[in-house]
């Protein structure tokens, strides 16, 4: 079994964290190094290490957080502009190998740009 994650640790308390939203299938969290004024982690709670790894099993559970995004958007009223950013793999940017998305907002993203700036 490998190591539990940083987000397993604050699932399970052991880590303290301020959870925003959360269901039986995911939690959502301030990220600790915001890069823009809105961002967001939302966190499945299976331990999906990325998204690559998912498989047909999953689909209705990386529907949800896809569904929950848009909510939480509405909800804090950031739902003209977001960005939702998933890295998989280190050199795409992953830091924490369980997957999550970033929701990002209340930035003026550049246009055409998929970076982060
Ligand atoms: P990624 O680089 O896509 O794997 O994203 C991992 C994100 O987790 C980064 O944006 C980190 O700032 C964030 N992060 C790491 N540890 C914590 C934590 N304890 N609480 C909230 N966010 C965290």
């Amino acid at each position: 079994m490998s190591e539990k994650s940083i987000f397993s640790k604050i699932m399970d308390g052991e880590i303290p964290s301020d959870i925003l939203y959360q269901d039986e299938h995911f939690i959502c969290i301030k990220d600790i190094a915001p890069q823009a004024p809105t961002h967001l982690l939302l966190i499945p709670r299976k331990p999906i290490p990325r998204i690559a790894d998912a498989t047909p099993e999953d689909q209705s559970l990386l529907g949800h957080l896809m569904l929950k995004a848009g909510e939480i958007a509405r909800d804090l009223g950031v739902d003209e502009a977001f960005r939702l950013v998933i890295n998989n793999g280190a050199d795409a940017g992953q830091t924490v190998f369980h997957l999550h998305v970033h929701l990002l907002a209340q930035k003026k993203f550049k246009e055409g740009s998929l970076g982060m700036s």
